[in-house]
């Protein structure tokens, strides 16, 4: 049995990371085996030393889209959450993956007002103060999906809502198996 990639994208602070760890318990429960590639993450131990100027940007996304096709492929659900700005990058993610397996984009839209007024990292204040360079939404761009499979507006539902609106959408696209209930 093949998987699928679960492709998060948004501003940073939009809620990518929260939403995804809402959405993987769920998706165990129903006997997947699960991975998740978070870009913070990702950036301490596969794609160590990339800054973020694009052809850094450009090479993390690839390097993730490949490991991700490659964990899919072997019957594994990923769950990617990254930035993942540029759409010519998420369009090779997505290339590559469904060569062997679907590939599911969400896009977290949350605004980018909203993002800096969490500002779960202190990173916008920095930003904004113009102490760091290349910062998506302030200082580098950021490209809206045009297509992604679930758009989903943060703003007015819990994360748990979110990860909730994902599960639904999966059902829909025939992509989960039944809850395993356990016998009483
Ligand atoms: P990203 O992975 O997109 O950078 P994070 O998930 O790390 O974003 O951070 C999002 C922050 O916003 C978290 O601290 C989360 O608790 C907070 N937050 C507040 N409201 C919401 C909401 N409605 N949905 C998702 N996250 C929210």
């Amino acid at each position: 049995m093949t998987g699928f990639v679960l492709w998060f994208t948004g501003l940073s602070g939009a809620g990518k990371t929260t939403i995804a760890n809402n959405v993987e318990p769920e998706l165990e429960r129903r006997g997947l085996v699960v991975d998740h590639l978070d870009g913070d993450i990702v950036r301490t131990h596969l794609s160590k030393g990339l800054g973020f100027s694009k052809e850094d940007r450009d090479t993390n996304i690839a390097r993730i889209g490949w490991v991700a096709s490659r964990l899919a492929r072997a019957g594994a659900v990923v769950i990617v959450s990254a930035i993942s700005p540029y759409e010519e990058l998420r369009r090779h993610a997505r290339s590559l993956v469904e060569q062997h397996a679907p590939f599911v984009e969400i896009f977290v839209d949350t605004s980018l007002e909203e993002c800096a007024r969490r500002d779960p990292k202190g990173l916008y204040a920095r930003a904004f103060a113009g102490e760091i360079e290349d910062f998506t939404g302030v200082s580098a761009p950021y490209e809206e999906p045009l297509d992604p499979e679930l758009r989903l507006e943060t703003a007015g539902r819990t994360p748990s809502e979110s990860a909730a609106a994902v599960i639904e959408r999966l059902e829909q696209l025939n992509l989960l198996p039944g809850r395993v209930e356990s016998e009483a």
